[in-house]
C-alpha cells in the first residue's frame, strides 16, 4: 500500500501512524538479525517500518531493497525503502530504482544523505528534491516518495526559515509525505510544524522520536542530529548518568511521555528510531497503544 493512502486512514480515524525505523546490520554475517528484530516488532502492529540506507556506518548497498522486501512480503508490514543520492551517479540511481521496482516496493524516501569532510563525493545530485524527481522520472509512478524534515533546522541551513523555503523543492518534486528528524522537545517540533502549514506545506508529517536509553547515545546522538535537550531532558539524564538500569527506564518514560504529548495535540504519526532494539521499541509501544 502506498503510504499516503495509510495516513488518509489513520486521519479518517482519528488516530496517528505508527511507524517504525529499523537499519540493515552492519555485518554481512550478521544480516539475518534484523529478522529476529522484525519477529519481536510485529507486536506493536506498525504501519509502516522503514530501512536506512549507509546510514550510522551501516554500507549502502543492495541491503536495504532486500530488507524492506522480506519484511513486506514475510510479514506483511507495509515498508519504506530509504536511498541516498549524494555519493550516487545517475547510473547507479537507475539501477537502485529498477531493483526496487522489481522487488515490489511501493514507498521510498528520498535523502540526500550527509556530506562527510573530506570524503570524494560524486555529487551528480546535490539535494533530495532532484533525487524525488528522478525517482517520479525512471520509477514512472510506480514509486510512492517520501523525504525528511528537521524541526530544528537542518545544520546546513542559515535558518528555520530558509529550511522550510527548501523544503518547498521536495514537496515540489512530489513528496508526498515527511518524517522528522529526532527531538527531545515537543514545542520545537509544534512550532516548526506551525510554521510549515502556515507556509502552506500541508503533507502529513510524523514526528521522529529516538528513546535514549544507554549514557553513550546521548552525545553521539545530540551531535549527529542536532537535536537540543529541554532542561528536563538533561536533568533525568544527568541524574541517572551511573545507573544504567534506571537510565534505561527513564529513557523510555520520556519517549513515551514525548508520544503522548504529541499524539493529544493530534500528530499525523510517530515514527520510532529502534536502533534495531525491538524491546525498546515494544516497550514504548506498550506506553501508548491505548491511543493508537
Ligand atoms: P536535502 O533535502 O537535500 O537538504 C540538505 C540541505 O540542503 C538542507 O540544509 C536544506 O535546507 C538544503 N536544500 C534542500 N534542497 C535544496 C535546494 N534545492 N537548493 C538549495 N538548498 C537546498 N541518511 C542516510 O545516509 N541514510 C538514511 O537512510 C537516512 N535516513 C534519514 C531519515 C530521516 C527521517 C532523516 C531526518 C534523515 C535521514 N538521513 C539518512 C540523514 C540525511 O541524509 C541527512 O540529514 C542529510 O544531511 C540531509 O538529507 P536531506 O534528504 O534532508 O537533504
Amino acid at each position: 500500500m502506498r503510504i499516503p493512502e495509510i495516513y488518509r486512514n489513520k486521519k479518517a480515524e482519528g488516530k496517528p501512524v505508527f511507524s517504525l525505523e529499523v537499519f540493515p546490520p552492519k555485518r554481512k554475517s550478521n544480516r539475518d538479525s534484523i529478522y529476529d528484530a522484525v519477529e519481536i516488532l510485529k507486536a506493536t502492529e506498525p504501519d509502516f517500518i522503514s530501512v536506512t540506507y549507509g546510514a550510522g556506518g551501516s554500507v549502502a548497498d543492495f541491503s536495504t531493497c532486500e530488507i524492506a522486501s522480506n519484511i513486506k512480503q514475510q510479514y506483511g508490514i507495509e515498508t519504506l525503502a530509504h536511498l541516498t543520492c549524494i555519493n550516487s551517479s545517475r547510473e547507479d540511481v537507475k539501477e537502485m530504482i529498477q531493483k526496487l521496482k522489481d522487488a515490489k516496493i511501493e514507498n521510498v524516501m528520498a535523502l540526500r544523505g550527509d556530506i562527510v569532510p573530506g570524503e570524494d563525493i560524486k555529487r551528480e545530485f546535490a539535494h533530495a528534491n532532484e533525487l524525488a524527481i528522478e525517482i517520479q522520472r525512471k520509477g514512472k509512478g510506480e514509486l510512492e516518495i517520501l523525504g525528511a524534515c528537521y524541526p530544528e533546522g537542518h545544520y546546513e541551513a542559515a535558518s528555520i526559515d530558509e529550511d522550510i523555503q527548501n523544503l518547498k523543492y521536495k514537496i515540489g518534486a512530489g513528496v508526498s509525505v515527511l518524517i522528522s528528524q529526532l527531538f527531545f522537545d515537543n514545542s520545537k517540533f509544534c512550532s516548526f510544524l506551525e510554521r510549515v502549514r502556515e507556509d502552506g506545506i500541508n503533507t502529513p508529517i510524523s514526528a521522529g522520536i529516538m528513546p535514549i536509553v544507554k549514557a553513550s547515545q546521548i552525545e553521539k546522538t545530540v551531535q549527529l542530529s542536532g537535536a537540543s535537550m529541554p532542561h528536563e531532558f538533561t536533568e533525568l539524564m544527568a541524574r541517572y548518568q551511573h545507573q544504567p538500569k534506571e537510565l534505561y527506564e527513564a529513557g523510555i518514560d520520556y519517549a513515551i511521555g514525548q508520544c503522548r504529548d504529541l499524539i493529544a495535540r493530534g500528530v499525523d504519526g510517530v515514527h520510532i528510531y529502534t536502533m534495531n532494539d525491538p524491546k525498546v521499541a515494544v516497550r514504548v509501544h506498550d506506553g501508548i497503544k491505548d491511543l493508537l
